[in-house]
């Protein structure tokens, strides 16, 4: 018996069982076929539209099975996939036909709490991350579900709560270990933070958002508040007769003392008629994880996004117009708000360009059936492209879903220099399974 697998040249081979085996005794973690056990989990990811089957699967467990696995992709020019926790949207971590190097497995976190760094595994989550941090009071800026990997969000950069006031993943990564870890500056932050949602709605939605956008303008860099519209969760705040009903969700995260946080979010409840608000303190790691509920895996999901210098009055209309007639339950607009510390950097300082957007706009249609997939493709697409004369024409290589390489746009100013390190570093493109950069 052999394994028939796909090529760097578009074809396929026969790797004898050999070859395989050999593998297999060299790795301390196992090599998985089709007919393995554990070979349904280590492929199944985030986005249930995504469904493919490698040909063989290196589940990791350590650094020197990733060596060893990249080292036999290389020699055997395999198509080769990586994946770390399996949350990208348009699936570019698992591959069909493909020779998979997963290094989910790979979730170990190490904190050195005087020299505020910590070396994380690429296997590890957000939520690893903040677990080993907070226990020292310390955290860096990473994204808002803790169930996200840390490997694609730094790779793609990586913005969140606490962007605003120290930037984004990528602008505190030190420095990576070629084949493992990821070491992260840390920044002190509370263990308990003054955080919550204000609820509004959508029929208040016009003025609550313009006096967001006002009111946004000014944010102290201690301070993010992001924009949510969709229909409302069963929160235990709200009256029974808004759960489902459209709304506009003031998300805020406070990261100071709680008495000037009170102050400062105050106008938030002020936009209109409010629904319910659940702002109070609350854990820094259990607010890191307060949208995991909404984004759960498993649904099926298609995103798309835009970023955004100002929200315009007519931006505000349509954006209000679309959230009237969501395709699903499930379905919801974010406007995250970025800025402060994020624009800073200067853009030609790391591969992340976007330095401009005050807004990172993700349109997060998810639905359960397959039957509902046109439905609601479509209406994600026809909000973006309504929405696309407001945007600054870049978007975050993070939120592209599958089928689109939109590298320009992606990677703007520095894309040149990212094909020359591609061309010196990786000039077969062995790592072609990503918003590709080719050589
Ligand atoms: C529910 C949800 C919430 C999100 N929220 C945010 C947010 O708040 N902020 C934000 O910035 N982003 C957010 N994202 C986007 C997220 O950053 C990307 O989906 C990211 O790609 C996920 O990384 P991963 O390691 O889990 O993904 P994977 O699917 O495992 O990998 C993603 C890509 O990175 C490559 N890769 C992974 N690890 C390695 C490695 N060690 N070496 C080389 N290549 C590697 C893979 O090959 C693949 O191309 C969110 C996504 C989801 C689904």
């Amino acid at each position: 018996m052999s394994t028939s697998i796909a090529t760097l040249n578009g074809d396929k081979r026969d790797l004898s069982d050999e070859l395989t085996a050999k593998l297999e005794a060299s790795l301390r973690g196992s090599l998985l076929r089709p007919e393995s056990e554990g070979y349904d989990e280590a492929r199944r990811i985030w986005n249930a539209m995504i469904d493919r089957r490698p040909a063989l699967i290196a589940r990791c467990a350590g650094g020197a099975d990733v060596m060893r696995s990249v080292r036999f992709a290389a020699e055997n020019h395999l198509l080769l996939a990586v994946r770390g926790a399996g949350h990208n949207i348009a699936g570019k971590g698992v591959y069909d036909d493909s020779f998979l190097i997963d290094l989910s497995r790979l979730r170990s976190v190490h904190v050195d709490p005087q020299r505020k760094i910590a070396w994380v595994e690429p296997g590890a989550t957000l939520g690893d991350l903040d677990d080993e941090t907070m226990a020292f009071g310390l955290a860096t800026p990473v994204g808002i579900n803790s169930t996200t990997g840390i490997a694609g969000l730094t790779l793609g950069g990586g913005f969140g709560w606490l962007s605003r006031k120290y930037g984004l993943t990528i602008d505190d990564l030190r420095s990576v270990n070629v084949v493992t870890a990821f070491e992260f500056e840390l920044h002190d932050v509370n263990t308990e933070i003054l955080s919550g949602p204000v609820i509004y709605p959508l029929s208040e939605g016009r003025q609550v958002l313009q006096h967001y956008r006002d009111f946004a303008r000014d944010l102290p860099e201690n301070l993010n508040v992001w924009a949510v519209l969709r229909k409302a969760p069963p929160f235990p705040f709200l009256p029974e007769s808004a759960h489902g009903k459209e709304v506009v969700i003031l998300a805020a995260a406070w990261f100071g003392d709680m008495e000037s946080g009170k102050q400062s979010l105050k106008p938030l409840d002020s936009f209109g008629p409010v629904l319910g608000t659940g702002v109070g303190p609350h854990p820094f790691v259990g607010w890191q994880a307060a949208f995991d509920p909404l984004l759960t895996p498993g649904s099926r999901n298609y995103w798309k996004s835009h970023n955004f210098i100002d929200l315009a009055d007519d931006l505000i209309d349509v954006a209000l117009d679309y959230t009237a007639r969501l395709p699903s339950d499930q379905t919801e607009i974010f406007f995250g708000r970025v800025g402060g510390a994020v624009n800073r950097i200067p853009v030609d300082a790391t591969a992340y360009p976007h330095r401009d957007a005050e807004y990172v706009m993700n349109v997060h249609a998810r639905w359960e059936q397959p039957s509902e997939d046109a439905k609601c493709v479509a209406w994600a697409r026809k909000y973006f492209e309504a929405t696309a004369p407001y945007a600054t024409g870049g978007v975050y290589v993070n939120f592209v879903p599958d089928g689109e390489d939109p590298i320009e746009s992606a990677y703007g100013p520095n894309q040149d220099r990212l094909v020359e390190l591609k061309r010196k570093y990786d000039p077969t493109n062995l790592f072609r399974l990503n918003q590709n950069i080719r050589p």
